[in-house]
């Protein structure tokens, strides 16, 4: 059978391997391997386990050839293919209350519109998915290959509930997935957006009272508040959390991680970072974060940031060096910035650093987060200001493995609009300390 299928266009062949010996070429087309068609790259890795394995590729000619692959049980073949997953992504069929894709204005790269649904990212990059659109088969796939964890986004255990937050009349039913993974001890971390009077208050007492049955196998509970931007014309009518909210959202996930310790042994659920610098009260200690399995969700990257910079302040030795730079980040993470450029201040009475809280005009004033700045309102915001020796922005805000922010702005722009060199830094103590000079950090 021929696939006529772009995704399985092989890009590459790595030297010296199976795949190179049996006269694999880029070009070629992955057709089948071992008799089996392969529908993405779980399939192929799970074909290719053998020592012996026979591939089927069509030739840019339109010949068919199978060649024989012999390897060790661990051996890669050898090939790259065009496409990560060896398969179109899946898009969502949601329409959620909360989307924030939905919230963008118009006019961006094409990309940013895309509202992915796929395990097969959740598993390969921490995507979340909803389980609305994994049928019976996913399940069994994701259960044979052991793809694990699955990062779930569950909003509700309230199934009527969930169908509204989702505008999908089967996102209730989709809960019941979760059941399986479950009986399969499929691992599991779970994320739930709070909107301000629709699942917090009691309905976020059923959902957490609801999700720990899923322990141990789920690990993790991350709330997030949702994300409200200015761009909600006709759009479901969402409230932003207050401070005075926020501060009573973490008593009740305090009240949950206590009382779940004492059972478990371990916190489970978790108030975003959000929660707390939103509140103006103590970020909690690294212990209650449970190994840090939610960061890339925004779940104790600030507690992170704090101890590795206290960490690596003890190595430092104070000195008279002198230097004046600034540092641009968004308005929520400010404050924990600023007060560690004045804790740096005890080491390095000399260097002076301007922090510049960045106020998302584009997004409007309740996206807070760095991560969503762009290059027009940090050039915007910081024309004519006292930049120093060189302005640096978090890593956040660049789009993976580029130099370029949601606006397609570049780094070299901002250079270029504010006459300043401009560095990035990482989002941990190791890298803030070393803007401070060698040896520091
Ligand atoms: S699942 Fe909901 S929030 Fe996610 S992309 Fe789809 S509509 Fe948007």
């Amino acid at each position: 059978m021929i696939m006529d299928d772009s995704t399985k266009v092989i890009k590459d062949v790595r030297p010296n391997t199976a795949a190179s010996e049996a006269g694999i070429i880029p070009g070629d087309r992955l057709v089948s391997v071992n008799g089996h068609v392969i529908h993405d790259i779980f399939d192929y890795q799970y074909e290719c386990e053998d020592t012996n394995v026979e591939m089927t590729v069509l030739h840019a000619d339109g010949s068919e050839e199978t060649c024989l692959l012999i390897k060790t049980e661990d051996e890669d073949p050898g090939l790259v293919f065009e496409d990560g997953i060896m398969d179109e992504y899946r898009r969502c069929h949601n329409k959620c209350i909360f989307c924030f894709i939905d919230q963008m204005p118009k006019g961006m790269r094409d990309t940013l519109y895309f509202k992915d649904d796929d395990s097969r990212l959740s598993f390969l990059q921490g995507n979340y998915v909803t389980l609305t659109n994994m049928s019976d088969e996913d399940i069994d796939r994701v259960i044979r290959y052991n793809l694990e964890p699955i990062n779930i986004s569950f909003q509700t255990t309230n199934p009527k509930l969930r169908c509204m937050m989702m505008g999908n009349r089967h996102a209730g039913d989709a809960l019941k997935k979760a059941d399986r993974l479950y009986e399969a001890g499929i691992r599991m971390n779970g994320q739930i957006v709070l909107c301000k009077g629709i699942n917090d208050g009691e309905e976020l007492d059923r959902s957490l009272k609801d999700l720990s049955c899923y322990i141990p196998y789920l690990e993790s509970v991350s709330v997030v508040p949702v994300g409200l931007s200015k761009h909600r014309e006709g759009l479901y009518h969402l409230e932003p959390f207050t401070a005075a909210d926020s501060i009573e959202v973490i008593r009740q996930i305090e009240g949950w991680q206590e009382r779940i310790y004492k059972e478990h042994g371990i916190h489970f659920v978790h108030a975003s970072d959000e929660w707390y610098l939103n509140a103006g009260v103590d970020i909690p200690p690294a212990d209650r974060y449970d190994d840090f399995l939610q960061l890339e969700n925004g779940v104790g990257m600030v507690r992170l940031l704090i101890d590795e910079t206290e960490e690596a302040m003890k190595s430092l030795r104070p000195d008279g060096r002198s230097r004046r730079f600034s540092v641009a980040t968004g308005s929520l993470v400010y404050p924990v910035i600023k007060d560690l450029t004045e804790r740096m201040k005890s080491l390095f009475p000399n260097i002076e650093v301007m922090v510049y809280p960045i106020v998302n005009d584009f997004f409007g004033e309740h996206v807070t987060v760095s991560g969503l700045l762009t290059g027009r309102d940090i050039c915007g915001q910081l024309k004519g200001k006292d930049l120093g020796d060189a302005l640096y922005l978090p890593e956040s805000l660049l789009r993976h493995g580029t130099l370029t922010l949601l606006d397609d702005m570049t780094t070299e722009d901002i250079q270029d609009a504010l006459q300043v060199p401009v560095g990035i830094v990482k989002s941990d103590g190791a890298s803030f300390a070393a803007l401070y000079g060698e040896n520091a950090g």
